[in-house]
Formats: structure tokens, C-alpha cells, sequence
């Protein structure tokens, strides 16, 4: 069986204060042991959370380079984090592939670069709302994920999560169906494209508005392995979010 996963992506919130209170309320929170947890604030942020953090939740940066070291200003390299006791990246979110303009083959190089040098990744694909319109989803999906096969074979340290961008920061979740509709179908590629071992192996979370009210029914479907949470990862409900199966 695949153990539950549940990540907090802070995005570009929170001050020393209020991460510190969030830290705290954590580490008194009850946590399923049978949950990984991951948390992921600014970078700004890592080390003081690293420091003050219950040892049984990790540490994600939301973003990491694909070159070792270098004149790459702005960016942080992956000993860098692993030197803060950092151990995952959050890579391809739709907010960078939008914003900044990343490509499918960029955060396919990240994500081998980050793998391959001991950072695990939780590596996001979704599609619009046009795109669903279009029908297009699975299409999107498997492309952002083709173009990660291209490059790696460390499907043993990446987290799939699917977050579909109509539902990010909405309040409109998928429902269960569609959200167990394209982990299916994703599954499916792996197994065909991939390998049944990595196909059955590898975690596939859901994002996009997840709350403490709708998670303990998407956690019920046969392929959700957990979620990756925005906005109520900054929240008390965060805890009853990695709870989600208790
Ligand atoms: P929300 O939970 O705020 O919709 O954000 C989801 C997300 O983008 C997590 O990476």
C-alpha cells in the first residue's frame, strides 16, 4: 500500500511570526504516523522552520535550480538545501509555469537534477479550464509527465501531484470523481509508458481547495494517495487535512 501524503505549500505567505505560530501549532498538533508530512515555506523561511519543527514532518522549498552551484542569481541550488536539512522540492507548479513562464522540459530538468543529487520532489501537472473544456486534461497531464520520463528515472523520490489550475485558490474542488478520474488515468500512463512497478509504487496527491470539510471524501478514492494544500495549510485545519484518513 502506498502511504498517505500530505504537503502544505505556503506559497509567498507568512512572516517569521506567523510561521513560527504555525510551526507550533504542529508540532502540539496529534498527527496520523501512518501520514507523511511535508511543509513548504518561503525559502526565506526554511531554516528557522527546519530548526523549530517536529522531526517527523519534513521540509520542502518551493522551487530549486538544475545547475550545481553558480552565477545563477536569484536561484538556490539543491546542496544548498540539503546543507539546511531540506529534502524536497516542490517543482512545476502551475503558479511558476504560468507566471514565470517555466516549460515542461525545464521542470522535467529540475526534477532530474533535483532527484538525482538526493531531493525528493513533488512534481505538479494540472490543466486549465479551458483545457478541460477542451477536454484536453489527461492529454495535459501526460504530456507534463512524459516530458519528466525524458529525463529521469527516479520515480522512486517523486510525488505526483495533480492540481487542476481551475481549482487552486477558488474554493471550487474537483469533485471526487474527477480528481479519481485523472489519478486513474495517470496511473494507467505510468503503467504503459513507465512500468507497473512505478505505476503501483508512486504516490499521486490531489491540490486545488482542499479543506478540512471535502478531504476525508477525496481521500477515499482508490487512487488519491494524499493531497498538496495552499491556503488551509496555513490554518489549524491543516492538521485535520493529514487526518483525512482517521
Ligand atoms: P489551494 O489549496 O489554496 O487551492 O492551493 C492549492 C495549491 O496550489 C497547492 O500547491
Amino acid at each position: 500500500a502506498r502511504q498517505f501524503f500530505v504537503g502544505g505549500n505556503f506559497k509567498m505567505n507568512g512572516t517569521l511570526s506567523s510561521i513560527k505560530s504555525i510551526v507550533s501549532a504542529l508540532n502540539d498538533a496529534k498527527l496520523d504516523s501512518n501520514t507523511e508530512v511535508v511543509i513548504a515555506p518561503p525559502s526565506l523561511y526554511l531554516i528557522p522552520t527546519r530548526d523549530h519543527l517536529r522531526k517527523d514532518v519534513e521540509v520542502a522549498a518551493q522551487n530549486v535550480y538544475d545547475k550545481p552551484s553558480g552565477a545563477f542569481t536569484g536561484e538556490i541550488a539543491v546542496d544548498q538545501l540539503k546543507d539546511a536539512n531540506v529534502n524536497w522540492a516542490i517543482l512545476g507548479h502551475s503558479e511558476r509555469r504560468t507566471l514565470m513562464g517555466e516549460t515542461d522540459e525545464f521542470v522535467a530538468s529540475k526534477t532530474a537534477h533535483a532527484t538525482d543529487s538526493g531531493i525528493k520532489v513533488i512534481f505538479c501537472c494540472g490543466e486549465s479550464l479551458e483545457e478541460r473544456e477542451a477536454n484536453q486534461t489527461v492529454d495535459v497531464v501526460t504530456r507534463q509527465i512524459a516530458a519528466v520520463t525524458k529525463q529521469t528515472k527516479n520515480w522512486d523520490q517523486i510525488v505526483i501531484a495533480y492540481e487542476p489550475i481551475w481549482a487552486i485558490g477558488t474554493g471550487k474542488v474537483a469533485t471526487s470523481e474527477q480528481a479519481q478520474e485523472v489519478h486513474a488515468a495517470i496511473r494507467e500512463w505510468l503503467k504503459k509508458n513507465v512500468s507497473e512497478e512505478v505505476a503501483e509504487k508512486v504516490r499521486v496527491i490531489y491540490g486545488g481547495s482542499v479543506s478540512a470539510k471535502n478531504c476525508k471524501e477525496l481521500a477515499q478514492c482508490a487512487d488519491i494517495d494524499g493531497f498538496l494544500v495552499g491556503g488551509a495549510s496555513l490554518k489549524p485545519e491543516f492538521a485535520d487535512i493529514i487526518n483525512a484518513k482517521i
